[in-house]
């Protein structure tokens, strides 16, 4: 075992501040990361601030974080994929057990035994894993990414929760060239799911709260881009959308978006507000449409997307921010003042 630089929160209405946490040594599958950079995701500012108690309460200390990319220092001596000096990338997940139907078909975002990133029991040193606000962090092999060389690296960190999570069900509900597709909230998710959309051939529609995001958003390559508290605005595609992605934060009326849907339509909730949202039935029954849900994505696929983010040089466009600002930086993002995420640079903790 041996101490790590980190930020944490002592509890849900404590800032994030300079701390020090425990690391396993290396073990014979595991690899160990120099961090360079951590996205924050909202999910980061939730957990820290408890608001998820009903499903995932918070365990304190919390070091969040789980955009990670970083250089190899060390590796364990059953180690195959990677060596000391490999760029590297760490997402929301850090085990599974292998062996079930879900993690057999990749899919280890559903394998019962899965291990988050952080706030989940840790195998190895008993608590809780402590996420990417650190130095460094030690990872089985099994959920290692590979880092495209050609990808900026502040850019790249939230590939990995971001990035994974709207290309997921993307991919899963077949969003292609000839289809119509809505993103609902542009922040860190909803920016990442424009630039794929785009980049799979989709009509690709924003819907904003933010008048001032309407230039931004076609220059992530929307098609057109919706006010969506103007009512006339959102009338005009009622029953025309293949795909719908809501990446919101908060509360906010999913019925509006159910009615924009064709038939056979499917609007995908991605965002996770801290309440239950209410659903009008009339508005699933009416076009047989549906909603559903997706979690991040499984390991393959988060390599396949980070492939693709190499082969079409797409990154996320970040706001560089060292350690020492992440507590203002959480106020930024409950303002939606974000262009479009925040990427630490993880140099900056070394003057802690
Ligand atoms: P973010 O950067 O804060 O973006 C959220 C966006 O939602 C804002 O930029 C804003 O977009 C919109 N919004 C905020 N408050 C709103 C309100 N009251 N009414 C309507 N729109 C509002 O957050 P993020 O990091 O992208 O995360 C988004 C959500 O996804 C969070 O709940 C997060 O926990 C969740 N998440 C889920 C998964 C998963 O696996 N399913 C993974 C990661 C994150 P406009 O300014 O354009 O309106
Ligand atoms: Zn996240």
């Amino acid at each position: 075992m041996y101490k790590a630089k980190a930020y944490a929160a002592k509890s849900e209405t404590s800032p994030l501040a300079a701390t020090t946490i425990p690391r396993r040594e290396p073990t014979e599958q595991d690899v160990q990361i120099e961090i360079l950079y951590c996205g924050i995701c909202h999910s980061d500012l939730h957990q820290v601030r408890n608001e998820w108690k009903e499903v995932m309460p918070t365990v304190y200390p919390c070091v969040p974080g789980h955009e990670i990319v970083g250089r190899v220092t060390k590796v364990g001596a059953g180690v195959t994929k990677f060596q000391p000096g490999d760029l590297a990338a760490v997402g929301c997940m850090v085990d599974s057990d292998g062996t079930c139907p879900e993690c057999k078909a990749g899919l280890e975002q559903f394998c019962a035994n899965m291990t988050l990133t952080y706030n989940f029991p840790d195998k190895h040193l008993g608590g809780v894993t402590y996420g990417g606000y650190s130095d460094s962090i030690v990872v089985d092999e099994r959920f290692v990414l590979k880092v495209p060389g050609n990808l900026d690296l502040a850019g790249t960190a939230p590939l990995l929760c971001a990035g994974i999570t709207t290309y997921s069900p993307m991919r899963h509900w077949g969003v292609t060239k000839g289809k119509k597709v809505g993103v609902v909230g542009l922040g860190g998710l909803g920016h990442m799911a424009v630039k794929f959309a785009h980049a799979l051939g989709a009509h690709t529609v924003v819907f904003t709260t933010s008048p001032g995001k309407k230039e931004d958003a076609l220059r992530l390559g929307a098609d057109e881009v919706v006010i969506s508290r103007n009512a006339d605005e959102m009338k005009k595609h009622v029953g025309s959308f293949d795909f719908i992605l809501d990446a919101v934060s908060a509360e906010h009326d999913i019925n509006a978006y159910l009615q924009l849907l064709r038939r056979d339509g499917n609007l995908t909730m991605v965002g996770a507000p801290e309440k239950p949202l209410p659903v009008s039935v009339f508005g699933l029954i009416f076009g047989r449409r549906s909603l559903s849900g997706s979690p991040i994505g499984g390991i393959a696929e988060t390599q396949e997307m980070l492939d693709f983010c190499g082969q079409h040089n797409l990154t996320a466009d970040v706001e560089v921010i060292p350690i020492q600002k992440v507590n203002e930086a959480y106020e930024r993002l409950l303002k939606s003042d974000v262009k479009y995420r925040f990427s630490i640079d993880m140099a900056s903790l070394k003057a802690e």
